[in-house]
């Protein structure tokens, strides 16, 4: 059997300058389309979690909501997007965080998360840890009890995962890759 980070590795497409100069996109379009590899990546994103009483699985816009669908799938949880700010049609709570230029926020319906319900993130990958930093708080805000945060793809060099650690979430990543 291929290893696992071998396999997952070698179904991701790096894209170089994109979005912008200096920048390596870790395309997961071609992990989603290698049905060994996606299957692979959500089997992983889902062993620690076997057994355990998940009650959702929240999945950050857009790659989130694909893997985390998956993975709730599997752990016969419910499903929860997190969302761009003005994507969802009833009350939501928002919160703002920053990217490399200026804000964004991200939002949740305020009730797709009873308080003291144990949630997992995704999303595919970390960088420097801010947008999972904020989908955290959301979170914890209605009153999640945030059990883990996972990833397909870690960027140790940026930091991410000390950042969630801090907040007391576990991080779980099946691969990384240097730089940024
Ligand atoms: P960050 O908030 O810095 O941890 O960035 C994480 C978010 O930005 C995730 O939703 C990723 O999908 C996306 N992202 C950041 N850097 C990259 C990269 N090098 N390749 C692909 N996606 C990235």
């Amino acid at each position: 059997m291929t290893q696992t980070p071998d396999l997952l590795r070698d179904a991701i497409r790096t894209i170089a300058d994109y979005p912008k100069p200096g920048i390596l996109f870790r395309d997961i379009t071609t992990l989603l389309g290698n049905a060994r590899a996606f299957r692979r990546a959500v089997d992983e994103l889902v062993q620690p979690f076997a057994g355990d009483k998940i009650d959702q699985v929240a999945g950050i816009e857009a790659r989130g909501f694909i893997l985390g669908g998956a993975v709730a799938h599997q752990l016969s949880s419910g499903f929860v997007p997190i969302r761009k700010k003005g994507k969802l049609p009833h009350k939501a709570v928002s919160i703002a965080y920053s990217l490399e230029y200026g804000l964004d926020e991200m939002e949740m319906h305020e009730d797709a998360v009873k308080p003291g319900e144990r949630v997992i993130l995704i999303d595919d990958l970390i960088a420097t840890g801010g947008t999972a930093e904020a989908a955290v708080k959301l979170l914890k805000s209605i009153g999640a009890e945030v059990v883990a945060a996972c990833f397909v793809i870690d960027l140790p060099d940026l930091g991410g995962r000390k950042r969630i650690e801090a907040l007391n979430v576990p991080v779980r990543t099946l691969i990384a890759f240097d730089g940024h």
